[in-house]
């Protein structure tokens, strides 16, 4: 294949929306490409003597433009198989707005609470807050370290558990953990599950008397509201992963009754198409809803995607969006870019959804979260989310004394 026929191809291939040949004829880039041997006209004066030669020019123009693009084209894809697939990838991207990688952000560990580590993305100074997303952590935790006694009030918290993969001698693993959910999924991912054991477990209680455990692949959804006093503590033995999301209220909102939503693992919707598996954990993807309520209008889902798929999800307009990579690594947004690897954020900018492949050997994971911004000031004192500086004092005196959803702070510790 020629080196002029490739680019078109590429040329053709990047721009889905020109489904008409007159509308690939109006791409004003076409002609560059198309036509090297043309040479420049501007000095040559006009006269009636090139008539004829100016009439050739035009056919040829006519015959480069639309016969090459419409009628050598199509076979010339055919008979490449090498690339025909990347190819057909590429044109299947079903977006008129696909959404673009804006801004890559590597999540490095740090301290927080007791003894515990987090990496966090969004709430870091270079990405302050992402509306209405205010804070992404995927946290790491072992006994005793882990997240004591504290308030919330204005927000939520959105606690995801992962998977935490322990390796084995192969004669100790007797009991292997993988047939129920979502160890079968990455038992489907590794050629044998063999020397694999799987857990996280946090347990969660609050000065209203909620108290629950959360195991790996388990969501709490918390709508602190006017006030939350609790703690989350790691309840099994190791390393217990998970993300943690905190999700803004809208004014209106902040001063709810606190409530929770919780989802078992066996209990979040799930689909599976073409090589890639989501967790539906807020919103719709391949069809498939989430019972979640978000106050706060927002999609959460858990992808995997096999070595070699490709994924074009839907995400509404005018939200913002980010990816948090859980595991592997994978290109986003446009084929041809770099992959990224696990523990960055990306944030996507705006259009109607997100592309996404694996082209690496291992499975890659993510989350692919989106939300209605809520276009209100943000005004943050650590676990107080506000509209107004005032407000935020009010949320300080009302802890303080213990009122306005406070009532139960000063008598209230968690047991052990
Ligand atoms: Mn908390």
């Amino acid at each position: 294949m020629t080196t002029t026929m490739m680019r078109l191809r590429q040329h053709l291939a990047s721009s889905p929306i020109y489904t008409s040949a007159i509308a690939r004829i109006g791409n004003s880039r076409a002609p560059h490409r198309l036509l090297p041997v043309a040479p420049p006209q501007k000095h040559r004066p006009t006269s009636t003597t090139n008539k004829p030669l100016l009439l050739i020019l035009l056919l040829l123009c006519f015959f480069f433009l639309f016969l090459i693009p419409t009628v050598l084209l199509p076979p010339a894809r055919v008979m490449s198989s090498s690339s025909s697939a990347s190819d057909a990838a590429a044109a299947a991207v079903p977006f008129e707005k696909p959404r673009a990688v804006v801004k890559k952000l590597l999540a490095e560990s740090q301290p927080e609470g007791q003894g515990a580590t987090v990496r966090r993305s969004i709430g870091r100074h270079e990405l302050r807050n992402l509306d209405p997303f205010l804070m992404l952590d995927e946290f790491s935790v072992s006994k005793p370290a882990g997240f004591p006694d504290h308030p919330h009030r204005g927000f939520e918290t959105v606690t995801y558990m992962l998977e935490v993969r322990v390796l084995y001698s192969s004669k100790s693993c007797v009991t292997c953990l993988c047939p129920s959910a979502p160890r079968e999924l990455f038992a489907q991912m590794s050629p044998s599950c063999a020397g694999l054991e799987l857990q996280g477990a946090f347990t969660h209680q609050d000065f209203a008397g909620h108290k629950g455990t959360i195991r790996a692949g388990d969501v709490q959804w918390m709508t602190a509201g006017r006030g939350i006093v609790h703690s989350e503590m790691p309840a099994g033995d190791g390393v217990q992963k998970g993300l943690q999301l905190w999700i803004n209220l809208s004014s209106k909102d902040k001063m709810i009754e606190p409530r929770y939503q919780e989802l078992q693992s066996k209990d979040i919707s799930r689909a599976e198409k073409d090589g890639v598996e989501v967790r539906i954990i807020a919103g719709e993807a391949f069809g498939v809803r989430s019972p979640v309520y978000t106050r706060t209008p927002t999609m959460y889902m858990d992808f995997t995607m096999r070595p070699g798929s490709q994924l074009h999800q839907p995400v509404p307009e005018g939200w913002n969006a980010f990816v948090y990579i859980i595991d592997g690594e994978g290109v986003f947004g446009r084929e041809k870019s770099a992959p990224v690897s696990a523990h960055h954020c990306i944030v996507l900018g705006d259009g109607d959804g997100i592309s996404v492949w694996n082209k690496s050997g291992a499975p890659l994971r993510f989350a692919l979260v989106a939300g209605q911004p809520l276009g209100e000031p943000v005004v943050q004192h650590g676990p107080f989310v506000m509209n107004s500086r005032a407000e935020i004092q009010q949320a300080m005196e009302d802890y303080y004394y213990g009122k306005n959803g406070f009532e139960r702070a000063s008598q209230w510790s968690s047991s052990a």
